[in-house]
């Protein structure tokens, strides 16, 4: 896809998943990096914090009042709506919608064919808008996934306010305010990499968030890192859970709790010892969520520990291995209300979930659904033995292009060994470029070993491992836990 332009970049400041790249500073913090990431928050803040967004949070928070019945109603109007968008992509336009807002779920359900990140990838025109073009004005988002797999999705300027809307009514259900202290602990690159002395954090006064640089969660600066967050006490700790687990475990070492009342995680699946270490160094509830750059589903833990698919966000089923609904486990289906400028229609995730009977005790009528998370990824360690979360890898792979498939696997104490499936286009500038990525976003100290093969095998049972520790299993290590 094309690059950004004006409007791409400042698009690309509203994602979330942001990592903000541009920081080529070699030295300490300049004031150049400072005056960076005060545009930078500023111009993400008036995006943000509109009248427009919020009026959608009014908006959610009416929805949170409603009957399932009267919930319905709208969704239902809205997935007319989606259908009618997707029908000007050449994968739908030859469907005739005959249907009505009364009977929408189960025409979709009945008449859409399924589609996965494979068909994306594979016969892109029938799925991307104009063609496949991106112009000045497309936003566009960026992913890897949990598979390595780099894929583009073009967004609407509404449905970017509605992710953000989303987002902050599920920070309201702890009782945040606009103007509470949060910190961030995500993959924001606020200060280079290489920085050997504090600040490891930028102070967004325009939000009143602390956002720390998680690629210092090392040695040597990671007690600067837990010592700003106590003095900022954050009513709000927003972490990656391998980000927010990191500290945890230092914090333990230390035999030191730093209490925040929520820790909000999300992009990764959050495993039990992860849960328990968080929530016991800083004593706090912990509000998880599930969601993807495709948002095609979007759910949210409540203060009950259960987590509710947001109705409102997008039309989800879960379905058996030959698409039929079913109440066992299955694959999650997303069909968007909101990206009407890439309308993705019954996209099937790799993520496996079960919808869980009954009501929850916090009374929101929101379904609750369980996620089936898998046996956890091996932890790879950057040169310095530091553990380095698969997210802040997955950054890397978010502006590659060429590749089919990628597979990161630490083979020595300071080697990673990154195995690619090329597709057509892949040249050594790909390789570079990906080298240059490892070294500006991860670790400048690491070696790299870019290797082409013809596949990637699977586990034997079954699993895609994107990132695999073989230094750590060939020395009959448990892993870097
Ligand atoms: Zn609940």
């Amino acid at each position: 896809m094309a690059g950004y332009s004006t409007f791409g970049a400042v698009a690309k400041l509203l994602s979330p998943d942001n990592e903000t790249g541009g920081l080529k500073s070699m030295s300490t913090l300049s004031v150049t990096t400072l005056l960076q990431n005060n545009v930078r928050y500023a111009v993400r803040g008036l995006f943000r914090e509109n009248p427009v967004r919020s009026r959608i949070v009014s908006i959610l928070h009416e929805h949170e009042q409603m009957s399932e019945q009267e919930l319905q109603r709208i969704t239902s109007r809205w997935l007319l709506r989606s259908l009618r968008a997707a029908t000007r992509l050449s994968r739908y336009a030859s469907l005739r919608i005959n249907c009505s807002e009364h009977d929408v779920c189960d025409f979709v359900r009945d008449r859409v064919p399924i589609s996965d990140k494979t068909d994306l990838l594979r016969v892109p025109l029938q799925f991307y808008p104009h063609g496949g073009r991106i112009y000045p004005w497309t936003i566009v988002g960026k992913t890897s996934g949990t598979t390595g797999t780099p894929l583009t999705v073009v967004r609407s300027v509404a449905s970017v306010l509605w992710a953000n809307a989303f987002k902050k009514r599920h920070w309201t259900w702890s009782g945040f305010r606009e103007g509470m202290p949060v910190a961030t602990l995500r993959g924001d690159l606020v200060v280079p990499v290489e920085q050997k002395i504090p600040p490891y954090w930028f102070y967004n006064r325009y939000n009143n968030h602390l956002v720390f640089s998680s690629r210092h969660l090392r040695q040597g600066c990671i007690a600067a890192i837990a010592d700003e967050l106590e003095r900022f006490s954050p009513f709000i700790l927003e972490a990656y859970p391998s980000t927010a687990y990191e500290l945890a475990r230092y914090l333990k070492e230390q035999s030191r709790r730093i209490p925040i009342p929520f820790v909000y995680t999300g992009s990764e699946p959050l495993y039990d010892y992860q849960r328990d270490l968080i929530r016991n160094q800083f004593e706090a509830k912990i509000m998880d969520h599930y969601g993807m750059a495709e948002r095609v589903a979007y759910a949210t833990e409540c203060e009950f520990g259960n987590m509710h698919l947001n109705t409102d966000y997008s039309f989800v089923e879960i379905v058996d291995g030959e698409g039929r609904p079913t109440a066992d486990c299955g694959y999650v289906v997303g069909t968007t209300y909101h990206n009407l400028a890439m309308p993705l229609m019954r996209y099937r995730l790799n993520d496996q979930a079960k919808w869980k009977r009954g009501r929850c005790e916090c009374g929101r009528t929101y379904p609750m659904i369980e996620r089936v998370i898998g046996k956890y990824e091996d932890v790879i360690c950057a040169s310095t033995g530091s553990p380095v979360s698969a997210s802040l890898v997955t950054f890397v792979f978010k502006e590659m292009q060429h590749i089919d498939k990628s597979q990161v696997a630490q083979v020595a104490q300071d080697r990673w060994e990154v195995r690619i499936v090329p597709a057509d286009g892949f040249t050594d500038a790909d390789r570079q470029k990906l080298i240059s990525r490892f070294r500006t976003l991860v670790d400048p100290s690491l070696k790299i070993d870019v290797v082409l093969t013809n596949d990637i095998p699977r586990t034997e049972a079954g699993k895609y491992r994107w990132v695999v520790n073989e230094y750590q299993n060939n020395r009959g290590g448990p892993g870097n836990r």
